[in-house]
């Protein structure tokens, strides 16, 4: 970055200087043309005043004017004077542009390499009183020869300007870049000294950097979340193998540890089935294929395998609603009802209720889980979509809960692009709405 500033500095200073001095050169030129058509002016009115005629026909001695070519042309173009070369080597001059101009206006001019001396010249011509014309011409040099002739003082100049744009653009790039270099080794400094136009773009890195250390931390949480849940399972699968594989056992034994390491076994299989779910949901986030699905016939038939369920637990489950369409994908939508349908039966009482409904509400479609249940207390509803989170972890355990359930509706929700709401009391009842 610092080096294509100072490049850029270098580069936009010298474009500049070389477009001022080609500037420079062209109105100084332009200005040296005008001062050179005034003086040939001059000069030929101070001719025309003196008795020119004189000098002209008695040849006697040059008319004024060191440097200048001095012709004087009659009417027919025949040249009648020139004091360098001689008039019977020119030929008929009627045809040059300042003749040209000077028979049809009274005064002419014009520059151009000379025929008769070879170098380039400019020339003004003025027709006097009686009739003959004047013509005086000054040999000048070129822009090209201008230029050439301080060429030498051209570079040095440009040499010194680019070492000073060097400098000035190393010191630049140096002030410019220092609140950079500053917010880059000093996040939390909210101090940037000039450019407060840095801070949207420092706080998005720093949201950046606290979500990266939040999620950091969540997988750190999670790993030893999962190892301890899968650790106290395998302890009692291990546990009671051992006792059953030393033979100390008794028949009644053998059963009751056969069940409880088949009851572990089981737990084992589900928690890992959640972790895979997440995982899952984690590496398809927002890629799942979606159709058009009809959450009342989906709902409904989530319910209807959850009946028996509920009677064990002594619950009693209906469904009402109307046919509501929407977009997302089937195995989602069904784990979704699934969990919230199954944690309404599992933290229930004894004789309670559960209440599903699928209805619109204007353009958006709802989804209502209510029971009758233990309810949630206050402080734990912010809580319990977190992973692991559970209020009651015997109760939980007991009913065969991972912990994951409702991080996995948080997670299918977010994808599905809808939303989720508890309202819960502690003792009465909760009840989970998502509107899609
Ligand atoms: P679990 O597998 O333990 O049920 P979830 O993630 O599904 O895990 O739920 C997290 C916790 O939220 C549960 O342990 C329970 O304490 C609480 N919870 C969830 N649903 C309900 C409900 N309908 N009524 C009361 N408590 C609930």
């Amino acid at each position: 970055m610092s080096k294509r500033i100072k490049i850029i500095l270098v580069g936009i200073t010298e474009f500049t200087t070389a477009f001022a001095l080609l500037f420079a050169g062209i109105i100084f030129y332009q200005v040296y043309e005008k001062q050179i058509y005034e003086d040939l002016k001059l000069m030929a009115s101070l001719i025309e005043e003196m008795n020119y005629l004189e000098v002209v026909e008695n040849n006697s001695g040059n008319l004024p004017g060191k440097n200048l070519r001095i012709s004087i042309i009659s009417e027919d173009g025949v040249v009648i004077y020139d004091n360098h070369v001689l008039k019977e080597q020119m030929d008929n001059h009627k045809d040059r542009e300042e003749i040209i101009e000077t028979i049809a206006v009274g005064e002419g001019s014009g520059h151009r390499k000379s025929k008769t001396i070879g170098s380039r010249s400019y020339y003004y011509a003025k027709k006097m009183e009686d009739g003959n014309i004047i013509r005086i011409a000054k040999e000048v040099s070129t822009i090209g020869h201008i230029f050439y002739q301080f060429c030498p003082l051209i570079i040095c100049l440009v040499l010194i300007l680019v070492i000073i744009c060097l400098v000035v653009a190393q010191y630049f790039t140096k002030k410019l870049l220092e609140p950079i270099n500053h917010m880059a080794n000093h996040l939390e400094d909210n101090h940037l000294g000039i450019y407060p136009e840095l801070l949207p773009f420092m706080n998005r890195i720093r949201t950046q950097h606290a979500d990266i250390l939040k999620s950091a931390r969540m997988r750190q949480d999670f790993t030893a979340n999962v190892s301890h849940e899968l650790k106290t399972p395998l302890t009692s699968i291990s546990g009671y193998s051992e006792l059953i594989e030393s033979g100390m056992a008794t028949d009644d034994d053998i059963q009751h540890f056969a069940k409880e390491i088949h009851k572990n076994s089981t737990r084992l299989l589900t928690l890992i089935n959640d972790i895979i779910r997440l995982s899952e949901l984690d590496a398809t986030d927002g890629q799942g294929s979606f159709e058009l699905l009809n959450l009342y016939e989906l709902t409904k038939t989530c319910v209807e395998s959850l009946q028996l369920n509920a009677e064990k637990h002594g619950v009693t489950i209906d469904f009402m609603g109307e046919d509501c369409k929407i977009n997302g994908s089937r195995e989602m939508v069904e784990e979704l009802v699934y969990n919230l349908c199954d944690n309404a039966i599992r933290y229930n009482k004894v004789n309670g209720e559960v209440h599903v409904t699928v209805g619109k509400k204007g353009k958006r479609v709802i989804l209502a889980v209510s029971d009758t249940g233990i309810g949630i207390p206050r402080e734990h509803q912010e809580r319990i979509f977190e992973r692991f989170y559970r209020v009651d972890k015997s109760r939980s355990k007991r009913t065969g809960g991972t912990g994951l359930g409702l991080a996995i509706v948080k997670h299918i929700v977010s994808q599905l692009d809808a939303e989720i709401s508890l309202d819960s009391e502690f003792g009465k009842g909760t009840k989970i709405e998502v509107t899609f």
